[in-house]
Order: C-alpha cells, then structure tokens, then sequence
C-alpha cells in the first residue's frame, strides 16, 4: 500500500497482533474498524503506536486535501470528525472502512479522549457556573501541538470544547 500524501510505500507494523501501516511522515492507516483499538490513551495498542509514532513528527505539509484510500487506491476517502466531540477530521474509505490518520491525529484523539470522570466533571461544571465557563475558541487542526502543556490544562480545554457543543 501506499501513502495517500506522498506515494511512499507504508511499511507494515504488528503491534499486539494487529497490523497498521505507517508512513515515514507519521501518517498511519488502520484496516476496517482496528482504529478503534488504538483511539484511547488508556489502550496498551494505543500508547505503543503513538509512542512509535513520535519517532516520525515531519508531518506531510499540507494535509487539507481529500486523499484516496492506500487499499482502494480507486476510492477517495470520506472527511469526518472522530467523535462527537469535534476537535479531529479523519479520513474514512467508503468502500473498506480503512481510516487514514494524519500525522499528529492519533496524538490529538488521545488528547480529546474524555474519560467518565471528565464528563461528569463537565456536567457539575455546567451546573454549577449557569453556562459560565471561561471559553477559548478550539485549536485548529493545523495549529501544532504545545507539548508543555500540562495535563489539567489540556483536560479544561477538553471540557471546554464539550461545553461549545453543548454537549
Ligand atoms: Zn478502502
């Protein structure tokens, strides 16, 4: 198979018995629904593709483009948000249900995994300030990732995205 962004080959990757494909860029395909294996930090897959992943953070440049899918080279792959909490598009094949992941995506739907005890949070919080939660616009796609920023933070954003959906 190939990259969708570059036409480099994607090198194959058994991880716990499941094999993803990866690119040099850190881009990654998972086969039919195996993303879903990988999509929690709390996932033993998950930390370990993401800990390999780190090794490839280039990025492919412009990654706004629609792609076709690496296993159905024919098919042009569908945009659409990972969760019901926006904050990361994935690319999902129609025809296979392959999801391709751009380079720095799975690091962001780790990041937007609320846990129950952050929904709850988010809930109490809502009911308790009447809707008045300090709102930051949520980080664009493209905007790189801060890595110094500390877990509680990076949890209030979460919640704070939640809170702008209405969710
Ligand atoms: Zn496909």
């Amino acid at each position: 198979m190939l990259c969708p962004r570059t036409n480099a080959s994607l090198e194959p990757l058994l991880i716990g018995g499941i094999t993803v494909y990866t690119s040099v860029q850190g881009g990654v395909f998972f086969d039919n629904s195996q993303i879903f294996k990988f999509s929690s930090p709390e996932l033993k897959h998950g930390q370990v593709l993401l800990k390999y992943l780190s090794n490839y953070t280039e990025g492919e440049g412009d990654v706004s483009s629609r792609v076709n899918c690496p296993k159905c080279p024919s098919i042009v792959m569908m945009r659409r948000y990972f969760s019901p909490v926006k904050a990361v598009e994935i690319d999902e094949c129609p025809g296979c249900a392959g999801i391709w992941l751009d380079s720095g995506e799975l690091e962001k739907i780790h990041e937007n995994h609320l846990t129950p005890k952050e929904r709850k949070l988010l809930a109490h919080e809502m009911e308790t300030n009447h809707g008045f939660i300090t709102i930051k616009s949520p980080a664009s796609r493209f905007t790189p990732t801060n890595k110094n920023k500390s877990a509680h933070e990076a949890t209030v954003e979460n919640l704070v995205r939640l809170a702008l959906l209405g969710l």
